[in-house]
């Protein structure tokens, strides 16, 4: 068993790999920035490292701080939680050669993942179905890529191979404004990640977004956990998840899951994963991988009862899967609720102290909050402060305990998003079950 891990994040995603630290018997430390000395996972680790100021460039992100932390406390391994470097593969690059295990997959996966054309290819060889479109890099060819998008029907969508967060992508409607386009974002892309490599497929108009969790131990043996429904977004941020996502005819579940098993077999997967699909008129289609620990991560264990974050820290100790496909039983229906400390109508964020927090309680349901009376949420970072998830033998429980939840949770000092939480998990449209990535902007452009 891996002997003392360091914790590289902040928040409720410290806490929750602290806990499941704790559970296995490895120390822990936490690093942490100047503003965050306070936080709950800092005073339960067994030490804590300051690895720099508040600004998150000089201290979350700053690689060799991180790695001397490691050092000076004779730590085994790191864990990087998700955000930050969770999916840095020159951190995880480092972390290796200085003699430390990374918790996650290589760094050789990592990068490969990283590159949306290189992703895409690798997908395709183990029969993940990807969007239609170029299959591969746009040339400076622009009769070809003319020829391409035609064949493919307007609206296209261009891409850039090394975009993230939502960034570098332009949606083309009509050909006049082709070339155009991919001009502009291969400039933008060049610009911002440092990659003019643009790629193209196809628009996919009202599509929802659903995700398969799969864990691999990197000896051969690969797993999957369902799949979620994380539709429910604004700007890219997912702001209500569920598993299992409502309505998928269940041989198709059933056959994508399987090529996401033979894609991790492909790329050799070590750690926790998750493969990212649009779904759209009952098909769906690989957009990325994601190749660390996710926020919406409790509501797949509320529904298999494997604990992905044990499971991450017995691969990276060197055992093999502690489960196969076969003891693999999902069963009822969970929520997840991303409560920010932030203006329920403007989004603006909300720093500041907490003068009451009251965490609601009950027969399935379960809070990963580092908050606590008297801490103060610093305003330098995400404005996440907790997660409600609720879980019931069918859909309609959950969304009832859910509900009764929201109701309970007391949070004072600080503006919360709960109430728009209490407006979505009472709307008739996402209380049927299957909405799509538009409709929460949408509904709150109504508004
Ligand atoms: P990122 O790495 O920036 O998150 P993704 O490839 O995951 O990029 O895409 C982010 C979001 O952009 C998706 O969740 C979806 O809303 C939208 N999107 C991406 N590709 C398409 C597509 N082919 N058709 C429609 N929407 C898309």
């Amino acid at each position: 068993m891996l002997d003392k891990v360091v914790i590289a994040n902040r928040g409720e995603i410290a806490l929750r790999i602290l806990r499941a630290c704790k559970e296995l018997g490895i120390k822990t430390v936490a690093v942490h920035s100047k503003a965050d000395e306070s936080l709950m996972h800092v005073r339960l680790a067994d030490e804590s490292v300051c690895i720099g100021p508040n600004n998150p460039a000089q201290s979350y992100l700053n690689i060799p701080a991180i790695i001397s932390a490691a050092e000076v406390t004779n730590a085994t391994a790191i864990h990087p939680g998700y955000g930050f470097l969770s999916e840095n593969a020159d951190f995880a690059e480092q972390v290796e050669r200085s003699g430390f295990t990374f918790i996650g997959p290589s760094s050789d996966v990592i990068r490969l993942m990283g590159d949306k054309v290189c992703a895409i290819k690798a997908m395709q060889q183990a029969g993940v179905p990807t969007v239609p479109g170029s299959n591969g890099a746009l040339d400076d060819d622009h009769a070809k890529t003319l020829l391409i998008a035609r064949e493919i029907g307007y609206p296209v969508i261009i891409k850039a191979a090394g975009g993230g967060g939502g960034r570098g992508m332009r949606v083309v409607h009509q050909e006049a404004d082709l070339i155009n386009s991919v001009d502009l974002t291969r400039a933008e892309a060049k610009a911002n990640f440092n990659n003019d490599m643009v790629y193209l497929e196809k628009f996919l108009g009202n599509p929802r977004h659903v995700e398969f969790q799969v864990i691999a131990d990197g000896k051969g043996n690969a797993i999957h956990l369902g799949d979620r429904d994380c539709s429910l977004q604004r700007r890219h941020q997912k702001v209500i998840e569920e598993a299992p996502a409502p309505g998928i005819n269940k041989a198709k579940r059933e056959e994508v899951a399987q090529a996401c098993i033979a894609a991790c077999h492909e790329i050799n997967y070590r750690g926790a994963g998750t493969f990212e699909f649009l779904y759209e008129n009952g098909e769906f289609y690989f957009i990325e991988m994601n190749t660390r620990v996710q926020v919406e991560h409790p509501v797949t264990e509320l529904i298999s009862g494997v604990d992905i974050v044990k499971e991450q820290l017995l691969i990276a100790s060197g055992h093999p899967l502690s489960i196969s496909q076969k003891d693999v039983r999902l069963e009822g229906h969970a929520f997840e609720c991303r409560i920010n400390a932030e203006d329920a109508k403007t989004f603006m964020p909300s720093p500041g102290k907490v003068d009451q927090f009251h965490a609601p309680g009950g027969n399935g349901i379960r809070i990963d909050s580092h908050l606590y009376n008297g801490y103060t949420i610093p305003p330098y970072y995400d404005s996440l402060i907790g997660k409600i998830i609720s879980y019931g033998p069918d859909r309609e429980t959950a969304l009832t305990r859910m509900r009764n939840a929201l109701d309970e949770a007391v949070i004072e000092g600080v503006k919360t998003n709960i109430p728009l939480h209490q407006d979505l998990v009472n709307d008739r449209h996402f209380r049927e079950g299957g909405v799509s990535i538009h409709y929460l902007e949408k509904k709150l452009d109504k508004q």
